[in-house]
């Protein structure tokens, strides 16, 4: 037997419903917020990556796709999206037309990780990018959005670290300072910072090896660093969301970094209750050198990236879910009660007007017993039952039984196609309890 290459799942019908809300819940909210979508290819030069994300980061060591695409430059599966909108935006000179877009995209990224909860090698995100301002208010109204979307899932209780990175003036004086307060226990560093600290000394402050994490704590905050700009960018961001509702449900932390070099100033994390250690969602932050260094003009831009597995295990989490309905919702079942072709025709017939117009339809094929068909009947909510009898063939009528109201009637078969939409529609508004089944 040939099983999914580890690291990737299959998305089965009983989990999609819970994944047509979520990205429901993302269009939704893009609308409502005046972001419009992007869909970029799956791969992408890799130099892309090495240029944006950074050669020092972990994605770019050791966690790309990378292969060789025969007479062409190697090419790389994305192993997030805002590197490929940049180019995108770019590439067909849409900062021309308009400097400052708002752009979201929903799909597949793709990471050579270890495995575990919530961590997969193909695994799904729901970002958005803000291109072309460098406002902290469009960092405001970023995390606002990615607050909505987390309320528009039902996942509560999320909270928001919140931090600045600088910018090229200040960074290096901060870089500088973390490597001083570092010097004297750089030998005790897990082998990996060890490794970190001439290459990317930031990742030191969120290394999750607990020698790592004690000795991160006599690193001075990046607040004494920040130039006046950063400061003052920082202090707008702070106020704005406080001022948005969101007074006490961000903190600052100081050794949140993100694992992208292309971050500056404001960087921002969301996490939720009930996933222990891993109990990020989603974050982002601000990017304002990244269009320039793609080739751009100097503009500004933020953005951030949730991951829906996350998001949908915190979700789980948060309902301590029992069973997920496996089942389809349909409509009308067709239940036959003599087994045989003569049944079978005569209700796949009916199947297929109803269907015709515009009602979702299942019947049995395996001859069942009635009794069993009325079962599926049930487990698949229908909302009507039409009851085809050798009484009701010989009579050219279909037997309609209202689930929710428990009444029959005999309908024309000719008329059935006619008069059922309205029908379900009754039965439906008799039992809401069966509407909010799903
Ligand atoms: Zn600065
Ligand atoms: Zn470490």
């Amino acid at each position: 037997m040939i099983q999914a290459p580890l690291g990737t799942s299959d998305i089965l019908p009983g989990e999609l419903a819970r994944w047509r809300r979520v990205e429901a819940a993302a269009h939704d909210l893009m609308a409502r917020f005046g972001y419009q979508e992007i869909r970029t290819p799956m791969f992408e030069f890799t130099s892309l990556f090495v240029r944006s994300v950074g050669d020092t980061t972990d994605i770019v060591e050791k966690e790309m796709y990378t292969f060789d695409a025969g007479s062409t430059e190697s090419v790389t599966f994305r192993p997030e999206f805002t590197a490929s909108v940049v180019r995108a935006y770019l590439e067909h000179n849409l900062h021309k037309q308009r400097p400052f877009q708002k752009l979201y995209y929903l799909g597949p990224s793709f990471r050579r990780e270890r495995p575990q909860k919530g961590r997969s090698r193909q695994f799904h995100q729901f970002g958005v990018e803000a291109l072309g301002s460098g406002d902290p208010w469009v960092d405001v109204e970023t995390i606002l959005v990615a607050d909505a979307f987390f309320a528009g899932c039902g996942l509560s209780g999320t909270s928001i670290r919140l931090n600045s990175l600088g910018c090229p003036e200040c960074r290096p004086r901060y870089r500088d300072a973390v490597r001083a307060a570092l010097e004297p226990d750089r030998g005790r560093l897990c082998e990996n910072c060890r490794r970190r600290f001439d290459r990317n000394v930031f990742r030191i402050l969120d290394c999750k090896a607990p020698a790592c994490h004690a000795i991160a704590e006599k690193v001075p905050a990046i607040g004494d660093s920040l130039c006046d700009r950063c400061r003052s960018h920082d202090r707008t961001v702070r106020d704005g969301l406080d001022a948005s509702g969101l007074k006490g449900r961000w903190s600052p932390d100081t050794r949140l970094v993100r694992g992208f070099d292309y971050y500056t100033k404001t960087v921002y994390e969301f996490t939720a209750p009930n996933l222990g250690s891993q109990n990020a969602v989603g974050g982002g932050g601000r990017y304002d050198n990244l269009i320039a260094e793609l080739g751009g003009p100097a503009l500004g831009a933020v953005g951030f990236a949730i991951g829906l597995e996350r998001t949908l295990i915190a979700l789980a989490a948060q309902e301590k879910a029992g069973e997920t309905p496996n089942d389809p919702t349909v409509d009308v079942y067709v239940v036959t009660v003599e087994p045989g072709p003569v049944s079978r025709a005569a209700a796949f017939s009916l199947a297929t007007d109803l269907r015709r117009a515009g009602l979702s339809v299942d019947l049995d094929f395996e001859d069942r017993s009635m009794k069993s068909q009325m079962r599926t009947a049930n487990r698949f909510n229908a909302a009507i039952v039409c009851i085809l009898g050798p009484d009701e063939l010989a009579r050219g009528v279909v037997n309609c039984k209202s689930m929710s109201e428990g009444t029959s009637e005999s309908i024309p078969r000719g008329e059935a196609a006619a008069r059922l939409p309205d029908r379900v529609a009754a039965a439906r508004r008799a039992t809401p309890a069966v509407a909010s089944k799903e």
